[in-house]
């Protein structure tokens, strides 16, 4: 199946080696219907979010070695213009999906069986392994496609597809009922400011934790019931204010999106018994120093939070498409992205940056 008006190239940026130049192009070669794989398709992508991620991955900063040359990007939003044939599959051509981190999966191992598909073994990650969404034509995998709700901008869909999925994903990790309290760690940031809006969605009484009366006022809007200004307190003054504001005992919940070590530690004095301490922002070299004592007495948890499955995804996308999570954003063309990078380095990035391909 296949749509006439696939052009032989389209733009793209890509780079060739880690920390190498960036380079945007409008004649990268598209993937022809022909040539598509069983069980691939091929997205024309219309909007897609930087994410932190996309950074590490052209700087080279972690172990796992990427695909060169490398178009990067994983929140990719688009329409499918092109299905394999031999795939079997419910979408159509000119349906809305969402190309994400996870780019395919084998859906049989352990890991997949149990809705943990991005620790597959043999996983593919768009924007790593594959090439991603810094481009207008995207070849993907239709089983791991999300489809997008009608109605639901491509360009507000797009930063939920990694940022939303993976905060939402933290939020059910933390198993908490309505009405339960829960810290959000870096609540002003491009994952907090989504987690807030997730927790207050579902009923969980949210407080933020960040710095500047801006943030403050935005977090307000959302529906966050305390803000502790990170500035303002000495650790110990800070662990009392979060107690005193969660009802005197603490939160039952605090999701850490922000890059701190301090902010792991200060979650496991501040947090009741039973709570739940749901890892997402990744500080580097660094450890959670969890007190073997008052873990076991104060029956903790600690559980680490990775990017949501399909289903996750699914269901992220469903909160924004009700209007219940707005991703704080700005469009740019896809030329920016070398500017993005500069300005993320630099922590210049309110929300996040959405490119128009
Ligand atoms: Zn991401
Ligand atoms: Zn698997």
């Amino acid at each position: 199946m296949t749509n006439p008006q696939i052009p032989k190239t389209a733009p793209a940026v890509f780079f060739e080696k880690a920390n190498g130049p960036i380079t945007f192009v409008v004649d990268h070669p598209v993937t022809q219907p022909e040539d598509l794989k069983p069980g691939e398709v091929l997205v024309r992508i219309e909007a897609t979010g930087v994410c932190h991620t996309d950074l590490h991955s052209w700087k080279g900063d972690w172990p796992l070695e990427s695909k060169k040359p490398l178009v990067g990007g994983h929140e990719g939003a688009g329409r499918i213009v092109a299905i394999a044939d031999g795939t079997m599959t419910q979408f159509k051509i000119g349906d809305a999906v969402g190309i994400k981190w996870l780019a395919d999966s084998c859906l049989n191992c352990e890991n997949c069986r149990i809705g943990a598909e991005a620790t597959c073994a043999l996983a593919k990650l768009h924007g790593y392994t594959v090439d991603g969404s810094f481009q207008r034509y995207a070849v993907s995998f239709a089983k791991h496609c999300t489809p997008i709700p009608d109605g639901l901008p491509l360009e507000v869909a797009a930063p939920i597809l990694c940022a939303g999925v993976t905060v939402w994903k933290a939020i059910k990790e933390a198993n908490c009922m309505p009405g339960a309290w829960c810290v959000v760690s870096g609540a002003g940031g491009g994952l907090g400011h989504l987690a807030v809006q997730y927790a207050a969605a579902i009923g969980l009484r949210v407080v933020g934790i960040d710095t500047g009366a801006d943030k403050k006022k935005l977090l307000d809007q959302y529906g966050a019931e305390g803000f502790i200004d990170y500035m303002q307190f000495e650790s110990d003054a800070m662990i009392n204010e979060i107690k005193r504001v969660c009802s005197g005992e603490g939160p039952h919940a605090a999701i850490i999106t922000s890059a701190s070590g301090s902010a792991y530690n200060q979650a496991l004095d501040y947090l009741r018994p039973h709570g739940a301490l749901v890892a997402v922002g990744l500080p580097p070299d660094t450890y959670i120093k969890a007190n073997v004592f008052s873990t076991v007495v104060k029956n903790l948890r600690i559980v680490g939070s990775y990017v949501g499955n399909r289903q996750d995804a699914i269901e992220a996308l469903d909160f924004a498409a009700r209007g219940k999570v707005k991703p704080q954003m700005v469009c740019e063309p896809l030329k920016n992205l070398e500017s993005v990078y500069k300005r993320m380095e630099e922590g210049a990035i309110p929300g996040r940056i959405v490119l128009r391909c």
